[in-house]
């Protein structure tokens, strides 16, 4: 799949309207390879901002400049000023290996973002979430991204969420990966001693065995700072 990037997001259907970026192939090359290359915070913020992956069910996405295989799935940026980007997993590697720079608007955004405020988009995940008449894939994307706002009503939805049966077969485990940064974050310590399905229990597992390794270093950079 390949668009010019900024272009509507029309690949995968989706609950919030969503716009391209570095979807990459050989009708349109490598956009943005003109100008000036992206510097290293630049590169950083993006490095940061990709980090928990959606709709993993996407395939295999091969590079069409070198032929490299890469995972699936698609990184998912909000914003502050309300927009949403949708990236392919690869973007990451056009950028270090065949010089894709983003256009300025996801360069700039990711500049000014942080945890986005509670806004329409917020509004709409949980009510995807918690709809048990929507598509249970876009309940499923919900529960990935409403793990970007640190918000108690994020937090709510996803735990009721954890308890609705037919959605947990579905998304148990991504359930559990957003519910477990909100563990990390402070907000649920709770939680973990609630009786959960087996999916999100996997997912919470999942997503804190990756967290281990950065908490043992901070700490250890705070050892030293001592
Ligand atoms: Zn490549």
């Amino acid at each position: 799949m390949e668009y010019f990037d900024l272009s509507p997001y029309d690949y995968l259907g989706f609950p919030l309207p969503m716009r391209a970026v570095g979807w990459l192939g050989r009708r349109y090359g490598v956009q943005g390879a003109g100008g000036a290359p992206m510097t290293g915070a630049e590169l950083e913020r993006l490095r940061a901002a990709s980090r928990r992956l959606g709709s993993v069910t996407l395939g295999w996405h091969d590079c069409d400049f070198c032929g490299a295989s890469e995972g699936n799935g698609e990184y998912r940026y909000y914003l502050p000023g309300g927009e949403i980007y949708a990236a392919p997993m690869m973007i990451l590697h056009y950028v270090e290996e065949h010089g894709y720079r983003p256009p300025v608007e996801l360069r700039d955004g990711l500049r000014a973002a942080g945890q986005p405020r509670w806004d329409w988009r917020a509004e709409r995940l949980c009510a995807v979430l918690l709809d048990q008449s929507e598509d249970p894939d876009f309940r499923c994307q919900a529960a990935v991204d409403l793990a970007n706002w640190n918000d108690p009503r994020a937090l709510d939805a996803l735990r009721r969420a954890a308890h609705d049966e037919d959605l947990v077969d579905v998304a148990g485990d991504e359930i559990g990966r957003s519910l477990a940064a909100f563990v990390d974050r402070g907000l649920a310590r709770d939680l973990l001693a609630e009786d959960l399905h087996v999916m999100v229990r996997y997912g919470i597992d999942d997503a804190s065995s990756r967290w281990r390794p950065r908490a043992s270093h901070l700490a250890a950079d705070r050892l030293r700072s001592v």
